[in-house]
């Protein structure tokens, strides 16, 4: 039965007996203070948070209770000045897990219990202050809570961030670098591709130029009609030759070959049987020089020469009767011919250890022998060795030298 209250008009009429603070308080002699669980106000109606503590008699019987109650609106107005995100949670909760005040408010307040969620069950047993990412039991949101239990009262204040709220400028940070990153990363790929593009290109290029480059030094040293090789490929070739020969104190020998009676042979069956004709006498030639290292070149009008390094006179004398043999068996017609057929005649010589650059001599050397066939009669073969040449032109530089 209430004895006195602190409000202005009388209500001592109100009984609390059936209070779960009172039955405590009836039932426990200690005269600490006790915080109850929220109550419906009997004299306001509004929800209150009751502090209550034993009083007893001089012989420590006991006597009643003295009450105080803290409005749950004090606690809610209080929430709303801190600084929380909307998905943020403060609250404060009997030791038992009953929910005192709590922002944002519930309508089950007073009947909410937090004990099972794991605030309760993982953290408090073992420390009574720090932080803990919780989901919560209450709305399932998951947040960063800081929470402590206030000392010398069985109250435990929790607050907690959403996460959506910590990590917002950082998700926003990340983001952005993500986005400056990819950014990145696709220009590069971009350039990538590009350079990707222009050295295949370079390199279609590369292929397309060295097979036109190797075109065209094969046909910067062939012979056009006959597909010989030309004069020019006979000079480079006699000179890398003749230093070799020189080198090596080997034989060289060249072969001059000449059409007999070629003007004639124009004259009667025209210059473009005459060009077939040259064309025919390239390819037997063609075929009477195989070895390697041998090489047979046209050297001008109805002219052609033949290369045979490591070759004596021997050697190139049967090459040149082979090449004049051949050309008869060919029995081409010639009607300016006394023979009726068309036949060469060759120069040839043999020079052994060739002196520095004699080669001019040695093709004068062969071009006098080659009118000295042409003198006896024609389809014929001279031939000569050159030591002597050699041997005269060696003394002469020794001489001066000294
Ligand atoms: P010889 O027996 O003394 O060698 O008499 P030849 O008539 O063969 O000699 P000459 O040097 O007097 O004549 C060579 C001829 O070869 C002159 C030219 O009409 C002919 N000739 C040179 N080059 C070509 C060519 O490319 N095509 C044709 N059809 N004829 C050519
Ligand atoms: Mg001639
Ligand atoms: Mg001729």
């Amino acid at each position: 039965q209430w004895v006195a209250n602190s409000f202005a008009h009388s209500v001592q009429e109100k009984n609390n007996g059936d209070r779960a603070y009172f039955a405590y308080h009836r039932d426990h002699t200690d005269e600490s203070i006790h915080v109850g669980s929220i109550v419906k106000s009997r004299s306001t109606g509004d929800m209150v948070i009751p502090i209550s503590r034993r009083i007893n008699t001089p012989d420590g019987e006991f006597a009643g209770v003295a009450l105080a109650t803290v409005p749950v609106a004090y606690f809610q107005a209080f929430f709303e000045r801190m600084d929380v995100d909307d998905k943020g949670v403060i609250f404060l909760a009997l030791n038992n897990g009953d929910l005192l005040a709590r922002r944002p408010t519930l309508t089950a307040l007073m009947t909410t219990n937090v004990a099972r969620g794991d605030l309760f069950t993982l953290y408090l047993p073992y420390s009574d202050n720090g932080t803990a990412v919780i989901k919560s039991v209450v709305d399932g949101v998951e947040r960063i809570y800081a929470y402590r239990r206030v000392s010398g009262l069985p109250i435990v204040a929790a607050a907690g961030v959403s996460y959506q709220y910590v990590f917002a400028p950082w998700w926003a940070y990340a983001y952005r670098s993500m986005a400056l990153i990819g950014m990145i990363t696709l220009a590069l790929c971009l350039l990538g591709i590009l350079l990707y593009r222009q050295i295949q290109q370079l390199i279609t290029a590369e292929g397309d130029l060295n097979v036109a480059r190797n075109e065209l030094e094969i046909i910067a040293q062939t012979d056009s009609l006959t597909h010989l090789a030309n004069r020019r490929r006979f000079d480079a070739t006699l000179q890398q030759e003749w230093g070799r020969a020189r080198r090596n104190n080997s034989t060289i020998a060249l072969i001059l070959l000449d059409i007999d009676w070629f003007k004639q042979y124009n004259d009667h069956y025209g210059h473009l049987q005459g060009d077939d004709c040259l064309r025919q006498v390239a390819g037997i030639i063609g075929t009477c020089v195989n070895r390697p290292g041998d090489l047979a070149a046209r050297y001008g009008g109805e002219e052609f020469v033949v290369l045979l390094p490591e070759t004596n006179l021997a050697g190139a004398l049967s090459v040149a009767e082979n090449v004049r043999l051949s050309i008869a068996s060919a029995l081409i017609d010639h009607a300016g011919s006394s023979l009726g057929i068309l036949t060469i005649s060759c120069g040839v010589v043999a020079i052994n250890s060739p002196a520095k650059d004699s080669y001019t001599a040695a093709l004068a050397e062969a071009d006098r022998l080659l009118y000295l066939a042409k003198s006896k009669g024609r389809n014929t073969v001279e031939g000569q060795s050159m030591p002597d040449t050699y041997r005269l032109h060696q003394t002469n530089v020794i001489d001066l030298s000294r």
